[in-house]
């Protein structure tokens, strides 16, 4: 068994001959972290002239939109500026790949790739610096809960259920072996459980690690042993049935990050429970609840005013007992884009974010659910809670108010929503699939 020391060195000397700007990265992200606010917003637009000045200078797809729109790089004198250039989508990417990428940078390029809107993967480059800050934010994002970057591999070799593996297909389905041999094999629980209490951490999907929980509840396994500083749940949204699970499992609640590969790390949760924007890397408007994003690291393919497809709420108030001044991811509140069907109009997926809520403020009924449509005119509802003709009658008048008679709501009652669906989604339709 190696000694922690030597884990140690032989983790840094193998970030080193990877990447050695990620330590110097890392480390200019810890001093800006308790910087305020305006000494934040003045970086990010020197970092953003630099970003669209090089995809002016360098990429042949900003020079003519910018070109097409009366915009060049000198405009830019404020952060609002900004606001001058259109927006990117996922659809512009895709169509303009080669156009947009830079590749006579003199630095090295990351193979990268990240989901398009049909499913095909869009494959890109990213630069060195880019890969650098990428994994420096996600440091300094463990380095807020105690971990430190080279107890990653250290505690934690062999499970460390990072969904930066090349293929996620693949270690989904790694996990959900795992998670078969676990749930009819006990003593294959145990020796895992054995081996998370060396574990500085667990990461993962966040239905995975509530599998786990669940499990150690089920069987009440001793976890007094367990030194678990961090609980970082990926990918998925984490329910509220999730943490009651981990919370009593583990001691301690799953925390998130969220991010994607084009658009970096956009925020990390503190141990406050704030999602924090990463603002030494990006720029986040929210425009119509939609975000905005603008990556200032991105040099090698430029992502300037991206929509990213998720509808968020922005807090720019709140100040942070964590002493960080950075701005808050208040709520991700479902895709963009996807719509419900009513016999005669159509309405965003996000009307039923907004029952629930109203449902949660008004009423005081919290309900976890997940919705499907697969006929025009009605959606089924699968509610996690038990709840009763009352509450059912409740969720239905909330819904009237935005569909009128135009959609049928089938609810379901006391409906296991991990197992429901792999996807651990608010709303799947199955129209026009
Ligand atoms: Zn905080």
């Amino acid at each position: 068994m190696l000694s922690g020391m030597i884990r140690k060195y032989i983790y840094l000397f193998g970030i080193w001959s990877i990447n050695k700007q990620i330590f110097i990265n890392y480390d200019f992200l810890l001093k800006s972290q308790f910087e305020e606010i305006e000494i934040i917003k003045d970086y990010q637009l020197k970092k953003l002239k630099e970003l669209v000045d090089n995809a002016y200078n360098k990429s042949t797809y900003y020079r003519e939109k910018f070109d097409k729109h009366s915009f060049h790089p000198n405009d830019l004198t404020s952060l609002n500026d900004l606001q001058r250039i259109p927006f990117l989508t996922k659809e512009d990417i895709l169509n303009n790949i080669n156009r947009i990428q830079i590749s006579n940078l003199h630095e090295k390029l990351v193979y990268s790739e990240t989901s398009g809107s049909t499913g095909k993967p869009i494959i890109f480059y990213r630069n060195k610096d880019w890969d650098a800050w990428h994994r420096a934010s996600v440091f300094r994002g463990y380095s807020w809960h105690g971990i430190r970057p080279w107890e990653k591999n250290g505690y934690f070799w062999g499970y460390n259920f990072s969904i930066k593996k090349r293929s996620k297909v693949a270690l989904l389905d790694y996990l959900q072996n795992q998670f078969r041999i676990f749930s009819y094999n006990t003593s294959e629980l145990k020796r895992f459980i054995g081996k998370l209490k060396k574990a500085k951490y667990l990461e993962g999907y966040s239905s995975a690690i509530y599998e786990v929980a669940k499990m150690i509840n089920e069987n009440n396994i001793d976890t007094s042993q367990f030194n678990l500083e961090m609980i970082k749940g990926t990918s998925e949204k984490i329910f509220d049935k999730y943490q009651e699970e981990v919370q009593q499992a583990f001691g301690k609640k799953m925390i998130s990050e969220y991010g994607a590969a084009e658009a970096g790390i956009i925020a990390f949760e503190c141990p406050q429970g704030n999602m924090h924007i990463n603002m030494e890397t990006v720029i986040i408007e929210e425009i119509n609840s939609e975000i905005i994003v603008t990556n200032l690291v991105s040099k090698s393919f430029p992502i300037i005013r991206y929509k990213l497809g998720d509808y968020v709420v922005i807090d720019q108030d709140t100040k942070c007992k964590c002493g960080m001044k950075h701005f808050i991811i208040k709520e991700i509140m479902g895709r963009v884009g996807k719509v419900i069907y009513g016999l005669m109009h159509q309405y965003p997926s996000l009307t039923l974010y907004y029952v629930f809520k109203n449902l949660a403020m008004e009423q005081k009924l919290i309900l976890n659910y997940q919705a499907i449509q697969r006929n025009k005119g009605v959606i089924v509802i699968s509610i996690e809670q038990n709840i009763n003709e009352n509450e059912k009658n409740l969720l239905i008048k909330e819904a009237e108010k935005y569909f009128k008679n135009d959609l049928t709501l089938v609810i379901e009652v006391g409906i296991d929503l991990s197992v429901h669906s792999k996807k651990k989604v608010d709303f799947i339709s199955e129209i026009g699939i």
